[in-house]
C-alpha cells in the first residue's frame, strides 16, 4: 500500500480527524439539547442516534436554521468517520475518483478531503445541482 505521507503525517492527521469527530458530535449533541430533544446531553457517543424526524414544533424557522446546521454537522461527521476508515485501507489521502494523491497542505486544511481538488470541484458540482 504505497503513500505519499509519511507515518508522522498520516498520525497527524489522523489525529485532526479524531479531534474533529469527537468536536462534532459534542456540537451535534449540544445542538440536539437545544432543540428541546429529549436525548441526553453529553453521555451520547453514538453517532447512529435516530433521527427523530416529523415533529412538528413551533419555532420553525429557527429549528430550519438549526436542522441545516445539524445536517451539515452530520454530513460532515459521516464525512471524517468515511475518512477514518481509509486509514485501515491504506486509501487515505488518496482521491477517491482518480487514485492520485491528494497533496499534504490540502489534507491539513481539509483532512476529511475525499478528493483532490480537480474532482472535489466536480463532486460538489454534482452535489449542488
Ligand atoms: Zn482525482
Amino acid at each position: 500500500m504505497s503513500n505519499h505521507l509519511s507515518t508522522a503525517e498520516l498520525a497527524e492527521l489522523r489525529a485532526q480527524l479524531e479531534a474533529k469527530r469527537t468536536h462534532l458530535q459534542q456540537q451535534i449533541g449540544a445542538l440536539r439539547t437545544a432543540e428541546g430533544a429529549n436525548t441526553p446531553p453529553e453521555d451520547e457517543p453514538s453517532t447512529d442516534a435516530p433521527e427523530d424526524s416529523g415533529e412538528q414544533s413551533v419555532d420553525m424557522q429557527a429549528q430550519d436554521t438549526e436542522r441545516a446546521v445539524e445536517a451539515d454537522m452530520r454530513a460532515q461527521l459521516v464525512a471524517v468517520t468515511h475518512a477514518l476508515a481509509k486509514f485501515d485501507t491504506g486509501a487515505y489521502g488518496l482521491c477517491e475518483r482518480c487514485g492520485k494523491p491528494i497533496p499534504l497542505a490540502r489534507l491539513r486544511r481539509v483532512p476529511e478531503a475525499r478528493y483532490d481538488i480537480e474532482h472535489q470541484a466536480e463532486a460538489e458540482a454534482k452535489g449542488r445541482a
